[in-house]
């Protein structure tokens, strides 16, 4: 992979193919950059007319807006090929939860310092990291990612005080914000507290929701091996009554659906739940290549389309997932709906990722975004480039990107 870091001085990139994202794509297009942000985009020779400096001529790729990962663990990283797929959403919790004590804070560290290595690589320019040990934190920050971290919380008895876990990093490349784990994890009372908090900070909040049918008949009718789960870890709150409802219709209930809110999974969300979803213009946030290794099915992708909603994309942990990579996500999902129109797939990979996590200026390529792009490689061929691009290698062949 090539990269190119961007000066403060104005360089004008060219390539045979530039998607925008917020625009059709531009055939033998040009992005003018300077400071560390884009000033321009058009066709090559418009832009060429009047732009004195250094040209930047990239040749076989097709220039897009480097990638938002939506939803990921890092500090989990230690764990790639030590869990393997159970097809039981709760032995894989149990089996989790067992080897988490079980390993050294160097090992889990290093693991760290290679997954934003693969990252990059990756294409990756803004990641949102859930983390409950704050392990991640200062590697973040030294990291070249614009990144959202999420400080998860896991207490079903609800005593938590919040006043712990809201001080957190700010800053121009990191946002610091919470997430309640699931709807089966947190109490209801302290949900809407960390919701509380997350709307009068004006941040995103995030919440695994829907992920597995286990979820749903829990809420539903307080059972099942979710319970047996809570009883074992003492974290069932005596006289406890299931809500009767659907993951999404019970977070509904308690007010916490909101554009800012990113549901995660929404596996098992019914056509009632996406009307829902969609009347609150929350955020679907997919991981469908931990899905499959957890054998939850796969998210109901089409349907939230039709009714209007913005999905983004996310990988999910290496406890369940082998690799970080958006593209394979967009290649897994691609597989399973083929009726998916190309370009909704990158647009998930790109704008709605960053509309998500609250980045204005990530996510597209026009006047005022950040300079952070990728080259994928485009294989000459007929078709679409979004098509072209999904049916190639899907490699990142250039990076480039703004001051660090
Ligand atoms: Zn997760």
């Amino acid at each position: 992979m090539q990269e190119y870091p961007l000066g403060s001085k104005p360089v004008l990139v060219r390539a045979p193919v530039v998607l925008p994202m917020i625009s059709p794509p531009l055939t033998d297009g040009a992005v003018l950059v300077s400071g560390g942000r884009v000033r321009e985009v058009g066709p090559f020779r418009d832009l060429r007319r009047t732009f004195r400096g250094k040209v930047l001529d990239l040749e076989g790729v097709a220039l897009l807006p480097a990638l938002v990962n939506a939803h990921t663990h890092l500090e989990l990283s230690v764990f790639r090929f030590r869990l393997t797929p159970s097809g039981s959403f709760v032995t894989w919790v149990r089996n989790l939860i067992r080897q988490r004590t079980e390993v050294a804070l160097s090992e889990a560290r290093q693991a760290v310092e290679e997954a934003l290595r693969e990252l990059w690589r990756e294409g990756v320019g803004l990641v949102a990291d859930v983390g409950n040990t704050g392990l991640t934190l200062g590697l973040l920050r030294e990291s070249p990612f614009y990144s959202v971290y999420f400080r998860e919380i896991i207490d079903f008895k609800g005593g938590t005080n919040l006043r712990d876990f809201v001080k957190g990093p700010e800053g121009e490349r990191i946002t610091y914000s919470l997430s309640p784990h699931a709807p089966y994890t947190v109490s209801p009372v302290l949900i809407q507290a960390i919701k509380s908090w997350t709307r009068r900070a004006g941040r995103p909040l995030s919440i695994h929701v829907a992920e597995s049918p286990e979820e749903c008949a829990f809420l539903k009718e307080g059972e099942g091996p979710l319970r047996v789960l809570l009883e074992e870890r003492g974290q069932m709150p005596p006289g406890f009554r299931a809500p009767g409802l659907s993951p999404v219709a019970y977070l509904d209930r308690l007010g916490v659906l909101d554009e800012r809110t990113i549901c995660v999974h929404l596996v098992q969300a019914t056509a009632s739940d996406l009307e829902i979803l969609a009347q609150r213009r929350s955020r679907p946030c997919l991981c469908p290549r931990s899905n499959i290794f957890l054998g939850v099915g796969l998210p109901p992708l089409p349907a939230m389309l039709s009714v209007g909603l913005k999905p983004c994309l996310g990988t999910d942990s290496l406890a369940s997932n082998d690799r970080l990579s958006i593209l394979a996500e967009m290649e897994a999902l691609r597989a399973a709906y083929p009726e998916v129109a190309p370009e909704k797939l990158f647009l998930m990979a790109t704008l709605w990722g960053a509309e998500a996590l609250g980045r204005p200026d990530l996510g597209f390529i026009g006047p005022g975004a950040r300079a952070e792009m990728i080259g994928l490689s485009l294989t000459p061929g007929r078709g679409s480039p979004w098509e072209r691009l999904l049916e190639g290698p899907k490699k990142v062949e250039v990076r480039l990107y703004g001051p660090l």
